[in-house]
This record gives structure tokens, sequence and C-alpha cells, in this order.
């Protein structure tokens, strides 16, 4: 079975083409290297043995996505490749709505096109915004979207609901990723943004390693544990056996609706300066942190009920916080 996967030399994209290729699937990506380097191709091929072709495509642009599906068949598409930090959206609102609305209908139509009808699609929490009930199950109504990325994965989200109505042979999954953090335990990959990280884990392992002088967290006065924001961590080895599970899930024709929404969270919220306690334990290291104002953008508090994932895919996380600073420090320890 050959899965395209966009956004393949990405964070999650790259764990997850080493979860495919060892549970036996052939693997294609397609990245143009916005936020992510080459040289990710080459930690996946310590990993795994295996040199994963990569299409260089801005897959905004219709007629080379279109090219590319020429050139290849797949039996799925699992669909990362998006723009995807809050405070540079609220910035750059068209950037995003361009790029990630645009990629999407092009990746759609050209599987479609080939007869092909399997995808997975990378959706986000922050499709509910300030929810009225925590956990957030799937079946917690989205809230407006708090940044303009957001409301790029809602109105994803919303185009395969569309797309699946008309053409009920294409088949989707929908992935709410909590957030997640920490490296794949080889060290050979891990979050590597070529534009600086504003992402949490990797702001605290970069200042820990002396990379930024220091760092804030964003905003303290929240009505939460202790005024800072609440997320739910998840390790990205378990996040990437989750696509694993759900192209399978699509493969084997078992998805229950169409398409099959899943919330992909540890089930636990953590708040930021809990999240700098556990590193500061796991590591040993002292982080030289300020208590800022809030960030543009930040949704309170958000974590997952995972248990419709558990259910339906078999998915079980197996790692927590201490995995994941303990492998996020590893990692950030072998970049130069
Ligand atoms: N955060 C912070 N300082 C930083 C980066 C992030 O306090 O330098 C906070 C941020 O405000 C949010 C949490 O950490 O409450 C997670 O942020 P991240 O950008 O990792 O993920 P998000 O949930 O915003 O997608």
């Amino acid at each position: 079975m050959k899965i395209l996967v966009t956004g393949g030399a990405g964070y999650i994209g790259s764990h997850t083409i080493v979860d495919l290729l060892e549970n036996g699937y052939e693997v294609v990506s397609a990245d143009n290297f916005h936020n992510a380097r080459p040289t990710v191709f080459d930690g996946i091929e310590v990993i795994t043995g295996v040199r994963v072709k990569n299409y260089n495509v801005d897959l905004a642009d219709r007629t080379a996505t279109l090219a590319m599906f020429e050139k290849e068949k797949f039996d799925g598409a699992i669909h990362f490749a998006a723009y995807k930090l809050v405070g540079e959206s609220v910035d750059m609102p068209l950037a995003y709505y361009r790029n990630n609305v645009n990629s999407l209908v092009n990746v759609m139509e050209g599987l479609h096109q080939q007869g092909s009808s399997n995808l997975v699609f990378s959706s986000s929490c922050s499709v509910y915004g300030n929810a009225d009930e925590l956990p957030v199950t799937e079946a917690t109504p989205r809230k407006q979207a708090e940044s303009p990325y957001a409301l790029t994965k809602q109105v994803g989200e919303d185009m395969i609901v569309d797309f699946c109505k008309t053409t009920p042979e294409f088949k989707a999954v929908l992935l709410r990723y909590f957030n997640p953090a920490g490296a794949h335990h080889s060290g050979k990959i891990g979050e590597d943004p070529s534009n600086p990280a504003t992402s949490l884990v990797p702001v605290i392992t970069q200042t820990a390693a002396g990379k930024r002088p220091m760092m804030k967290v964003f905003g303290t006065d929240y009505d939460t544990r202790d005024g800072s924001c609440v997320r739910d961590y998840i390790h990205v080895e378990d996040l990437a056996h989750a696509h694993t599970l759900a192209i399978r899930y699509l493969l084997d024709g078992k998805a229950s609706d169409n398409p099959a929404l899943f919330n992909l969270g540890i089930g636990e919220g953590l708040t930021v300066l809990e999240a700098i306690n556990a590193f500061e334990k796991v590591s040993g290291v002292k982080l030289n942190y300020e208590l800022g104002p809030p960030r543009a953008g930040d949704v309170i508090a958000v974590y997952a009920d995972r248990s419709k994932a558990t259910r339906e895919l078999g998915w079980e996380p197996t790692r927590g916080v201490e995995e994941i600073m303990d492998s996020a420090w590893k990692w950030q320890q072998t970049l130069a």
C-alpha cells in the first residue's frame, strides 16, 4: 500500500513516515521545505533503512499538485502540510487562508481524480476554541476560532465533510491533535523548524541549551490551577502511530462515520508552569523564564477525552510528560 505523506519533512510528518515504514507501508512524501529541512530524510533513513522519495512541490499550486498525482498512484494520503503557527496566523491571515485551504482542495482533487479515496487530515484541538466543557469529546461543539490558523482547521474539516457528502466513495478521517511534543527515541529526528520555534517544548529546550537567553510564560492570570494556560501534551511517537492506525482503519473499510473524527491527546491537562517544572526535573537544568502577558490567539485550557480513538482505532498512548521532556532534551542536544 502506497501512502502519500504531505509535509513529510515536518515534525509530525517525519515521525509518521517512520511509523508507516515500520508497519509495512510504502511512503512517498510531498514537502517544499517551507518550515522543514531536507536532512530529515537522512534521519528517517538511519532509523528505517529506507530513503523516502520526496516531491518538492507547493501543494497550494494546483497545476504542480495535480502533476504529482499524474506521476504516482496512491492508496491513500495523510495531509500534514500546512502553516501552523497561531501567532503568525494572527499577523498574516491571508497567507494562512491561501496556503492551508488551497493545499487541501488540491490534495483532495488529486486523490479523487486518480480514483483513490482515503484521506487522513491533520486537524487541531484549536477548533474547539474556549470550550464550555473539559475534557472535550468529539461531540463538544466547536466554538469560534481564536486565530486564523484555527479557522483554517475548522474550514478544512468542513470542506472534507462537504466533499464526503457529495462523494461518499471518498473516505476520510479527521484527527484533532492536542499538543504534540518530544522527539523520536533514536535521537535521529525531532522538531527542527527552519523558522524560529514558538511551541512551548522547543522553546523550553532551546532556552535550556542557551540558544535563547530566556523564555516567557504567556499569561499568568488565566482561570486555571496556577494562572498559566492548560494543554494536553502528546508524545510525537504516540501521535505518529495513530496515523498508521487511521490509514489502516480506512483501508480496512472500518470507518463508522464519514469522515470519522478523533481526538488525539493523552487526556490530561498540564499548565505551562507544570510543563516547565517537569522539564527542570527530568533534565536537571534550571530554566531562565519570566512571567509575561498573554499571547494573542491563545485558548485558555483544552485537553482531550480520547476514548473514541482508543475504542475505534485501538490507539493507546504510552508515553507521558517525562518521556516527552527527556526525548526533546536529548534531541535538542544533538542540534548544532
Ligand atoms: N507558551 C509560553 N511561552 C512560549 C511558548 C508557548 O508560555 O514561549 C505557552 C502558550 O501560551 C500556550 C502553551 O505554551 O499556552 C502551548 O503553546 P504552543 O505554541 O506550544 O501550542 P498551542 O497550544 O498554542 O498550539
